[in-house]
């Protein structure tokens, strides 16, 4: 009998032999925070995780969500346009939009599925979106189904896209600035106070997806909108309950106009079954300790500053100022597994980041920090990182 997928034999090989073949990883769970337990029962240090302020399992989280279950049931069982919404979903999005300090926000199942569906019902075919070229695969794909005319722009090139601006604009009906406030896997910053005046000038529409930055940064961990100053002049801004906030889901905050919009066209909203009532409440609870636990966020900022010192020191590069998120590139694929499998043996999960999320040459380590690790759990790693360069696989 002929096989009908054989097409994907040479594919696999050939992806295996290049070093780009994925293996997920399973853990057994953890119990302590900052760390994560392999099935054998060893406990490594989780470098490769996004629950940067370790609300994951963080007891009150925890129990938020429990007493949530316990209240709603499991599944929400159908769209929030149907019947999916429970009170949980309600306060959540009602709590957002104040955090956000916007009119409204509305819940996605994902922030994947926010990125794309909210692109999607905000430009169409007539129009244009200007698009960072490291933009997180949401919001490329977003761009795609939309049919609007993409223009790619350097990564945070604020004059080519001034240029760029200039001479296109005009040819289209609505324009679309999007952007990552913080890039997932360089860790650094765009100038949004920078592209809230360019949008301003040139008529369009600035989307800021805040997926990492959530939490972290800013006043009250408001984001790098926030922190600029500019966060009430970005209409449309995209976020996670995945990462800082520990939980499941996507969300969008802005005008009522807009979360109105969104509400009766956004497929992945409509479309798709709301998260469970019990992520909605946990979520919340990690937002409400977020919002009194300034302390978390000033050690894991803290750490990332004397992380960073300990590695140049030993003349390691990394690619992002500050924050969580520490990436180092060794650019073979190949070579960046070797050094995250040695990493591996001394205690450590590091995520090694190659093609298609990162552009051909560029594979890193990405470590990304949380705020209950401590610097001296990391002396062995910066041990291994100092070994390897040394011998010039980190250069
Ligand atoms: C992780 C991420 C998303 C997707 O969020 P999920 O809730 O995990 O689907 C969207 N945008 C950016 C920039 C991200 O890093």
């Amino acid at each position: 009998m002929n096989d009908p997928l054989r097409w994907i034999d040479p594919i696999a090989a050939d992806w295996a032999e290049r070093g780009l073949e994925r293996k997920p990883s399973v853990f057994a769970g953890s119990t302590r925070r900052g760390t994560i337990e392999t099935p054998a029962g060893r406990v490594l240090i989780n470098l490769a995780s996004n629950d940067y302020l370790s609300m994951a399992c963080d007891p009150r989280v925890v129990a938020a969500g429990k007493a949530a279950a316990d209240r709603y049931g499991w599944g929400a069982s159908a769209s929030p346009l149907v019947t999916g919404l429970r009170l949980p979903h309600v306060e959540l999005a009602r709590d957002l939009a104040a955090f956000e300090r916007t009119e409204a926000a509305v819940l996605f199942p994902s922030g994947y599925s926010a990125g794309v569906a909210t692109i999607a019902a905000v430009v169409g075919k007539g129009d244009v979106v200007f698009s960072d070229r490291l933009n997180h695969a949401c919001l490329i794909d977003g761009i795609r189904l939309s049919r609007a005319e993409t223009i790619v722009y350097p990564h945070l090139d604020i004059q080519r896209l001034s240029e760029l601006l200039g001479a296109e604009r005009s040819r289209f009906r609505r324009a679309l600035i999007v952007t990552e406030s913080i890039f997932g896997m360089d860790g650094d910053a765009a100038p949004i106070a920078n592209l809230v005046d360019l949008a301003d000038r040139h008529d369009a529409m600035l989307m800021v997806d805040e997926a990492h930055a959530t939490g972290v940064y800013g006043p009250e961990g408001r984001g790098i909108a926030a922190e600029q100053g500019v966060s009430e002049r970005v209409p449309i801004k995209l976020g996670t309950l995945s990462k800082a906030l520990g939980s499941i889901g996507g969300f969008v905050a802005g005008s009522n106009k807009l979360i109105g919009l969104l509400t009766n066209h956004a497929r992945g909203l409509v479309f798709s079954t709301a998260i469970p009532p019990s992520a909605a409440a946990a979520a919340n609870e990690a937002l409400r300790i977020i919002a009194i636990d300034k302390d978390r966020r000033d050690r894991l900022l803290r750490l990332g500053v004397e992380f960073r010192a300990k590695l140049a020191e030993r003349g390691i590069k990394t690619i992002s100022p500050r924050g969580p998120i520490v990436p180092i590139v060794i650019g073979d694929p190949r070579e960046t597994v070797a050094l995250g499998e040695r990493l591996r043996e001394r205690g450590y999960v590091v995520a090694a980041i190659r093609p298609p999320t990162v552009p051909t040459g560029t594979s890193r380590l990405r470590l990304s920090l949380a705020a209950e690790i401590r610097l001296e759990d990391l002396e062995p790693l910066i041990q291994t990182l100092a070994e390897a360069k040394a011998s010039g696989v980190i250069h």
